[in-house]
């Protein structure tokens, strides 16, 4: 029988060492994971669109923004996700405020998000844009009539104006986002003057406000504008037209959907992959133009049907107010009757 020589003695052990390592910790493949309060359909083309570029995978869950914040705060060190992505500015800062989120220092970010669109301490971004403009009956109202959210408190709109609830985080960040521009007192005499107008009592979503317009029970609406392109994609023949108010001073209401890195994510190096890629032009049409919305990057053009509605000036007032003046927003509007 021939002894093996030590060198081969040696090479078998370091083959065992080697093989064993294999068996006894499996070989994950890199991947993010994400707490979505957009659906499915709103984020998978992007998560798809990483994957092939990276080979890294995305899971997610989708749910309401609620319930996903409770979750990541009741999982605490334990959470397996690595990213949170909601729509409104308002749900972005109070996840931030809950201290879910962490702070990435990316200049890809910055780069290809304007300032005003994320958080000033890094922990949340803008991914997309949802302008909250006024929608009018063309048969009813001449649009050279309109000009300003604030003139919508004007006595000549009297039982003329539809309104959603103000139960919804929507009309909360744009009273907020007034009280940034105009202060309380201002924005109270504005809001107290909606309610004085409104022809029905307040509705509960975007879509009914316009079928409102459009029926002729009230005459104009403020609706998030990929609602208008939903409907009017379903029934063109609607007369309903887009108006983009403030345009002389500070520009139509905007908001964003966008995301955060979550304070506990372990996959923290693939979930900032991630976070730029959803900023980059190849990804940032995908996000906007599969809900109607306007990308962030200013040099990205939106989908025609959006391109459509014409150019408009932004305000520029840092989206952080939304949810810093929130609270004043919501007691705002229960004080002068707006429900
Ligand atoms: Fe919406």
């Amino acid at each position: 029988m021939q002894i093996p020589s030590l060198k081969s003695r040696i090479i078998s052990t370091l083959l065992w060492i080697i093989l064993s390592v294999f068996i006894t910790s499996p070989v994950y493949a890199e991947q993010v994971v994400v707490y979505s309060a957009r659906i499915e359909q709103l984020i998978k083309p992007m998560f798809d669109a990483f994957t092939q570029r990276t080979g890294i995978k995305v899971r997610y869950t989708t749910d309401n923004e609620g319930a996903l914040m409770a979750r990541l705060q009741a999982e605490g060190k334990n959470t397996p996700a690595d990213m949170l992505i909601t729509v409104d500015a308002g749900n972005l800062w109070a996840a931030s405020q809950a201290g879910l989120l962490r702070p990435f220092d990316s200049q890809i970010l910055k780069t290809n998000i304007p300032e005003h669109l994320r958080a000033p301490d890094d922990e949340w971004f803008g991914l997309s844009i949802r302008a909250r403009t006024i929608i009018y009956n063309t048969e009813k109202v001449d649009p050279a009539d309109l000009s300003t959210y604030e003139d919508l408190a004007d006595p000549k709109w009297k039982n003329r104006l539809c309104l959603r609830t103000s139960k919804k985080v929507y009309n909360q960040s744009l009273v907020a986002m007034m009280i940034a521009e105009h202060g309380e007192a201002e924005t109270e005499k504005i809001v107290k003057g909606w309610v004085a107008n409104l022809a029905t009592d307040p509705l509960s979503d975007d879509t009914r406000a316009m079928e409102f317009v459009a029926a002729g029970r009230c005459d104009l609406t403020v609706v998030n504008t990929y609602y208008y392109g939903r409907l009017m994609q379903k029934d063109p023949n609607l007369p309903l037209g887009i108006f983009w108010p403030n345009q002389k001073n500070g520009g139509v209401h905007i908001n964003v959907s966008g995301a955060g890195l979550t304070r506990y994510g372990k996959n923290q190096q693939a979930a900032e992959a991630l976070l730029e890629f959803l900023s980059s032009i190849s990804a940032q049409n995908l996000f906007a133009d599969v809900n109607m919305e306007y990308p962030v990057n200013p040099n990205i053009v939106p989908d025609p049907v959006v391109a459509a509605w014409g150019k408009f000036k932004q305000n520029h007032i840092n989206l952080t107010k939304a949810g810093e003046l929130q609270a004043e927003a919501v007691k705002l509007m229960d004080r002068v009757g707006y429900r």
